[in-house]
């Protein structure tokens, strides 16, 4: 089947979204009310999945070759003891990949120049979405409204289509943490590529980029709307006396450089990922907490699966309910599980709970450590003839 789609978001999923459908021979249109995300001066970390899904839209090597593996690293307590190590070479030959480290620069330019000239309208916000009546769904903008046979709502976690077509669901919620993070200013040396060092109640974790850069992460429990004068001046306070190389990082940091967002997310499951002729896709559909690394890997699942069944399908509702019903039970799946993460990592402070979990990790054998990882990375694509992507 083809036809025209407009796709609401031009965030990392509604990118992938609208180059999934064009490859299957849909006429997309992006509208991106903002120039710039608002993430972009941070990094990401891609998962096998998120790899395999970028191969399917055809920018997979070029993501690829943006990106940094990342090999060696683990879990720490904040006076530098290890809990669990992270193998990305066993991670590679059980997925095919391990974790890469990317700017979010890159992998948004990269997204977007796989797109033709004029199919992204920047500046472009969606107001209303009218799919009354037998006609094209209509989607209203300020200045303009535009006709499709499909919209993609990939309008991120505070999603107003979401708002609109499912108006029972009580939205996004505010876990009570946030992260503040940022690029450093120069390469470091570094011994690992991917660490994650959990004290009560808080975290801090760093990843290594291709031009030896680093991201780092601070996951504190603050109140939404909680803003600090000077962010580096706390974080060193915070942090300035856990392990090597955490002080470094925050040392070789710019102070305009750290950004500070509220963790949200949709902790009501959506009952459906499809409205009408409308598919929910990306954090619109299901806002996860950051700590799985998935949100992201989860959207360009969507948007090939998306686009798999489109094609596949004789027509548009037994598309969207296809979609509805391979996405939906994997990405609250997931959804959960780095909820899960989140109550285990930063999440634990009393310090009877963190003594059990520290000594819980440090005996856990690491064959069942990286098959729970596994359960997450391994995915592949749906094939043409409507089989559903099943785990690796
Ligand atoms: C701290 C942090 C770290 C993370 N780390 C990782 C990671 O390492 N790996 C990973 O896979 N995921 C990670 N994630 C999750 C990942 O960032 C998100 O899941 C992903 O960016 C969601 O993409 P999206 O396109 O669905 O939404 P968004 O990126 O939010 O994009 C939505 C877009 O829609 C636009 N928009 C909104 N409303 C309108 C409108 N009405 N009209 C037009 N445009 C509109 C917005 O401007 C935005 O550009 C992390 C998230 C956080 C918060």
């Amino acid at each position: 089947m083809r036809g025209t789609a407009v796709v609401v978001g031009g965030g990392i999923g509604g990118l992938a979204a609208a180059l999934g459908l064009r490859r299957v021979g849909w006429e997309v249109t992006v509208l991106e009310r903002s120039e710039a995300p608002d993430d972009a001066g941070a990094a990401i970390s891609l998962a096998a999945n998120g790899l395999r899904a970028l191969d399917e839209l055809g920018v997979g090597a070029a993501v690829r070759a943006a990106s940094r593996g990342q090999y060696r690293g683990g879990t720490r307590t904040p006076d530098g003891r290890w809990l669990a190590r992270m193998d990305g070479a066993a991670l590679e030959r059980a997925v095919g990949s391990p974790i890469v480290g990317i700017t979010r620069a890159e992998l948004h330019r990269l997204l977007r120049a796989a797109l033709p000239a004029g199919a992204l309208l920047i500046g472009v916000r969606a107001l209303t979405v009218d799919q009354d009546g037998p006609g094209p769904v209509r989607v209203g903008c300020a200045d303009r409204t535009l006709d499709a046979d499909l919209v993609v709502a990939a309008d991120g976690v505070g999603s107003r289509l979401r708002g609109l077509l499912l108006p029972g669901h009580p939205g996004p919620v505010a876990t009570g943490a946030a992260v503040l993070r940022a690029i450093t200013e120069r390469p470091l040396p570094l011994d690992g590529e991917f660490e994650l060092t959990w004290g009560g109640g808080a975290e801090f974790g760093h990843i290594v980029l291709p031009d030896g850069r680093a991201e780092w992460h601070a996951v504190l429990p603050l109140p939404p709307g909680t803003r600090f004068a000077d962010p580096l001046a706390e974080l060193r306070s915070r942090f300035g006396g856990w392990h090597a190389p955490i002080p470094a990082l925050l040392a070789a940091t710019g102070p305009s450089a750290v950004l500070h967002h509220d963790l949200r997310e949709l902790r009501t499951p959506l009952p459906t990922f499809a409205v009408g002729r409308v598919a929910l896709l990306g954090d619109a559909a299901h806002a996860m907490t950051p700590n799985l690394g998935q949100g992201a890997c989860q959207a360009l699942e969507d948007a090939v699966t998306l686009a798999a069944a489109v094609a596949d399908a004789p027509d548009l509702p037994s598309a969207l309910s296809r979609y509805d019903a391979v996405r939906r039970p994997r990405a609250q799946a997931v959804a959960r599980a780095a909820r899960q993460a989140g109550r285990l990592g930063h999440g634990l402070s009393n310090p009877l709970a963190v003594a059990a979990r520290n000594a819980a990790m440090r005996l856990a054998p690491a064959g069942p450590q990286l098959r729970a990882i596994l359960r997450h990375h391994a995915w592949e694509p749906p094939r043409p003839g409507g089989s559903a992507p099943r785990p690796a």
